[in-house]
C-alpha cells in the first residue's frame, strides 16, 4: 500500500502529547485551507524543507511502518498529524494497526470533520487520543467560513468528533490576537465536557495571510490570563514557545 506523505515525520517528539515521548506522522493535504495554517509547508511541501520532504509523492507505507519500528525504544505513542489525517481512512487505519500491534498508544491531531472515521477507529480500538482542533465557537459558521477557507458546517462536525465516546480528547484552540475575543465563547460551547482544554500561541509569521502576519503573537502572560479567565472550566492549559505546555486552570 501507498499513501501521499508529506515526507515529514518526527521520530521523537515530548510537546505533541503531555507527558509522553511520540513520533509524529504528518499526512499530506487537508480539506481545511485555514488564513492562519501554521502546517502549510507540510501540506503543500517547498523547498524549505529540505532534506525532510519527499515532494508529496507517494511513498511504500511499509517506509513509514520502518520508522516507527526504529523509533519504539524511545516512544509510547505514535501521533497522526498533518494535514488531516482523518482524509486518509485507509491508511490512518493500516498504521494505527500498526502502532498497536507494537503496543503503543495513537493519538490523532484533527480538525473534527470526518467524526464517522474517529468513530470506526475507535470501535476498532485504533485509537486512544484525539487532539481535536476547535477553531470559532461552534455556532458561529460565518467565523468558521472565514477561518477555514469556506467550511460552514465545520463546527457542528467538529462537536460530532466532540460528541464521541471512548476515547480522551483534548480540544486545542490556536489563538492569535484577532481571534482571541472567540476563546471565552468556544470554551462555553465546551465547557461540561469531559476534556482538557489547551489554548496554543498562534504564530503569527507562519500564517499564509497577510493581514495575520502582521500580528504580534499574544505573549505567554497574555495567554495565561486569557486561560486563567475561563474559570468555568476544569483543565486549561496553555501551550507556548516561551515556556512549552503549562497548566493554568
Ligand atoms: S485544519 Fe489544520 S492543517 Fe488543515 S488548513 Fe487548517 S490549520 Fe492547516
Amino acid at each position: 500500500m501507498t499513501m501521499v506523505f508529506s515526507g515529514i515525520m518526527i521520530p521523537v517528539s515530548t510537546i505533541d502529547w503531555y507527558g509522553r515521548s511520540v513520533s509524529v506522522v504528518f499526512f499530506n493535504g487537508c480539506n481545511f485551507n485555514c488564513i492562519y495554517c501554521s502546517n502549510k509547508n507540510f501540506i503543500d511541501v517547498t523547498d524549505r524543507l529540505e532534506p525532510l520532504f519527499k515532494k508529496g509523492k507517494a511513498v511504500d507505507i511499509g517506509e513509514i511502518e520502518k520508522e516507527i519500528l526504529d523509533a519504539k525504544t524511545f516512544i509510547s505513542a505514535v501521533v497522526f498529524s498533518g494535514g488531516e489525517p482523518a482524509m486518509h481512512p485507509r491508511e490512518l487505519e493500516r498504521l494505527a494497526g500498526f502502532a498497536k500491534g507494537l503496543g503503543l498508544l495513537v493519538g490523532i491531531e484533527t480538525n473534527g470533520y470526518y467524526p464517522k472515521r474517529l468513530e470506526e477507529l475507535i470501535k476498532k480500538k485504533l485509537l486512544d487520543r484525539i487532539f481535536l482542533d476547535i477553531k470559532a465557537p461552534i455556532g458561529d459558521g460565518k467565523k468558521y467560513k472565514m477561518i477555514t477557507g469556506g467550511i460552514g458546517d465545520a463546527g457542528e462536525k467538529a462537536m460530532e468528533s466532540l460528541n464521541l465516546r471512548y476515547v480522551d480528547i483534548e480540544v486545542r484552540t490556536t489563538v492569535f490576537p484577532s481571534f482571541a475575543a472567540d476563546v471565552p465563547a468556544i470554551a462555553k460551547s465546551i465547557a461540561g465536557r469531559d476534556c482538557t482544554y489547551v489554548l496554543q500561541q498562534g504564530i503569527p509569521e507562519y500564517a499564509p495571510d497577510k493581514n495575520i502576519r502582521k500580528e504580534k503573537p499574544l505573549t505567554r502572560d497574555e495567554l495565561a490570563a486569557l486561560a486563567g479567565s475561563l474559570t468555568f472550566m476544569r483543565d486549561v492549559r496553555i501551550r507556548t514557545r516561551e515556556k512549552g505546555e503549562e497548566r493554568i486552570i
